[in-house]
């Protein structure tokens, strides 16, 4: 098994790194982490996130810990494309938020020779893998799943458990909505 760290990077070619898990598994904190040495390595660095979440901050991704970096509000995935002409390093976060032209707009930056980092949901509240991340997940070079800790057991946590009474798959909210449940404890809730 080859896993990524940057003593071990591809030459001269792109590639696509994806952080998957549920909410409170540190998803946006890797990106940040990840993100923040690019720029310590003087790489052009762009942040992108989808119009719908608009918590914490409009101008930056925030991880629930409250690290921060500066981002870019797009519209859709088409938008990223667009404005990542000078950038070497293209982090995306909140990913299941954007449609699935996402996929070939992250292989064109990829094949462009950017390295392309996104980070999101893997499943919904209902545990049903969450649209374009099982496809991103197939077409990315690396793979980390970050897990949470479920609240009710303390098991390794992969699966967000909504607490509030709605069938809506996007629901955007926090600790006040959601929870982290690992596969014995999670459950779907009545709609
Ligand atoms: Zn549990």
């Amino acid at each position: 098994m080859v896993e990524f760290s940057p003593h071990s990077a591809p030459r001269d070619t792109g590639w696509i790194e994806v952080i998957a898990g549920c909410m409170f598994s540190g998803k946006t904190e890797e990106l940040i982490r990840r993100l923040r040495r690019a720029k310590i390595a003087k790489l052009e660095v762009k942040i992108f996130k989808p119009k719908i979440d608009n918590r914490y901050s409009e101008n930056e991704i925030v991880s629930h810990s409250e690290q921060s970096l500066p981002s870019i509000i797009v519209e859709n995935s088409k938008a990223i494309l667009e404005q990542s002409e000078n950038a070497q390093v293209i982090g995306i976060d909140e990913a299941q938020f954007f449609d699935n032209d996402l996929i070939d707009v992250c292989n064109q930056l990829a094949d462009n020779g950017k390295r392309v980092i996104v980070a999101g949901l893997d499943q919904d509240y209902r545990g049903i893998p969450f649209e374009p991340i099982p496809q991103l997940l197939a077409v990315a070079e690396y793979i980390t799943k970050t897990l949470a800790i479920c609240v009710n057991c303390g098991n390794p946590a992969d699966k967000t458990q909504r607490k509030i009474k709605s069938g809506e798959r996007v629901l955007v909210g926090a600790s006040d909505s959601y929870e982290a449940r690992c596969r014995k404890c999670h459950y779907i809730p009545e709609e």
